[in-house]
């Protein structure tokens, strides 16, 4: 009998994506997959590389997984580390930490059921940090996905960017897309296994650039991209919504596309990251905040309402307070719906930490929550001009605050609860908004 497997993922959604791969492909190879590590014979730890926190998070974990015992064997269960950090710290891991058998990199994912029978079989410091082989293709069971009603959809990996605070174009590698064809099916696929929505997924979606336009010929539009969103859109997947978007590819066509389709979400999320262009060109991001506006500008003029999210990073190396007022007045002008909002942390190996002139922790923790106090404000107003309206609710699960309601998320992105009155996870319903609160929205059903 095959060993019992536990994947535990931190960080991003192509994390989530890439955990849902390998289970696929273990179960395929005849292994068991559990809930738990306390029943597991192997436990893989998908890491994120992207904050220091959640490197430190996982060397803790792996700590507590070593004392336990695995039902088979009774030794201590056979420790794994995949994902962004494997694949920067490789070998290191090993010397840092004796307790983990095998590292498996960003894109060994497939092969993962041979890299466990080679630990299992006596070789000592497994690794592999090769690229995917020619023909893969990204193949997730049903039953492995988070949701039954929700699903990922891969459709390009890595990162040609390079930031100067970004790990991601080490860890993840250059960008990587997936053929349209491959991507349609597994869309037609989920569709018919009753998924209501896909989220197509990459670090920069936009920046999708197939070897080949088998898929797209019958699809026009300025862009591979936004060719790729008419093609999916024609499944008609009831909802599908993108992220991320990277600002300097973010062509017009992706508006005109979202106007063209109503299943395909009112809700682009566009990371600006800064207001002031001298911080921006010390981040190396490839576009100013004049070409920043002139996107949002086209988001916002569009004929359909879009909802607009962002992220910002506060106290980057040599942020001054003249920088961090340009940030302040960016923010104001875009009316996001969201902003995740992060204090700068300095990464090793990105140039960025080279950088001196450092903002002090205090002085971030005062730009962070003078940003965050304006954004509430904004949020606020924005999320009261719902009372009234109706909006399309996908629902999810019972409302965390009372039994009584279910809660979901709109097709522009928000969270909404609302009484329950008999509706069930995964059914799509109207929702007339009542209450605007600080991060979601409060109804009452209508259909
Ligand atoms: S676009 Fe920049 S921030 Fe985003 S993943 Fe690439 S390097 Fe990182």
């Amino acid at each position: 009998m095959k060993s019992k497997v536990y994947i535990e993922t931190f960080g991003c959604q192509m994390n989530v994506a890439d955990t849902e791969r390998a289970a696929t492909g273990l179960r395929k190879a005849g292994y068991e997959m559990t809930s738990s590590a306390t029943t597991a014979d192997v436990v893989l730890f998908n890491t994120c590389s992207v904050r220091e926190r959640a490197e430190r998070k996982v060397l803790r974990r792996i700590g507590e997984v070593r004392k336990l015992s695995s039902p088979t064997t009774h030794k201590r269960p056979l420790i794994g580390v995949m994902g962004c950090v494997a694949q920067l710290e490789g070998q290191s891991i090993f010397d840092k930490t004796p307790a983990v058998d095998l590292i498996i990199g960003t894109q060994a994912t497939d092969r993962i059921p041979s890299l466990i029978e080679r630990v299992q079989g006596g070789e000592a410091g497994v690794i592999d940090l090769d690229e995917r082989q020619e023909g893969e293709v990204w193949d997730v069971s049903p039953a492995e996905r988070r949701s039954p009603y929700v699903a990922f959809v891969p459709i390009i990996e890595g990162c040609n960017k390079f930031c100067s605070f970004c790990i991601v174009p080490y860890s993840r590698g250059r960008e990587k897309s997936r053929g349209a064809r491959e991507i349609v099916n597994e869309v037609l696929r989920l569709r018919s296994l009753g998924y209501k929505e896909v989220h197509l997924i990459g670090q920069n979606v936009n920046s999708y650039r197939p070897r080949s336009m088998e898929g797209l010929e019958d699809y026009p539009g300025a862009t591979p991209f936004s060719r790729l969103l008419r093609a999916v859109a024609n499944t008609r997947m009831d909802r599908i919504k993108f992220t991320t978007s990277f600002p300097r590819d973010f062509h017009p066509d992706i508006v005109s596309a979202l106007e063209e389709y109503p299943n395909l979400c009112d809700w682009v999320h566009l990371p600006a990251q800064s207001g002031s262009d001298r911080i921006l060109k010390s981040m190396r991001r490839g576009h100013n905040s004049e070409d920043y506006l002139k996107r949002v500008e086209g988001i916002k003029n569009s004929k359909r309402r879009l909802a607009l999210t962002s992220d910002i990073i506060v106290g980057f190396p040599g942020e001054t307070a003249e920088d961090f007022a340009a940030t302040m007045r960016l923010v104001e002008k875009c009316e996001y719906d969201a902003l995740y909002i992060f204090k700068y942390s300095k990464r090793a190996g990105t140039p960025a930490a080279r950088l001196d002139d450092a903002v002090s922790e205090d002085e971030k923790t005062t730009r962070f929550m003078a940003l965050e106090e304006l954004q509430t404000s904004v949020q606020g107003k924005l999320y009261n001009a719902y009372i009234g309206r109706k909006v399309s609710v996908l629902v999810e699960r019972e409302s965390a605050r009372s039994s009584e309601d279910m809660a979901g998320h709109s097709t522009c992105h928000k969270v909404v609860n609302f009484k329950a009155n008999q509706t069930r996870p995964g059914d799509i319903v109207e929702v007339l908004i009542t209450e605007g609160k600080p991060n979601s929205l409060y109804g009452e059903l209508i259909s």
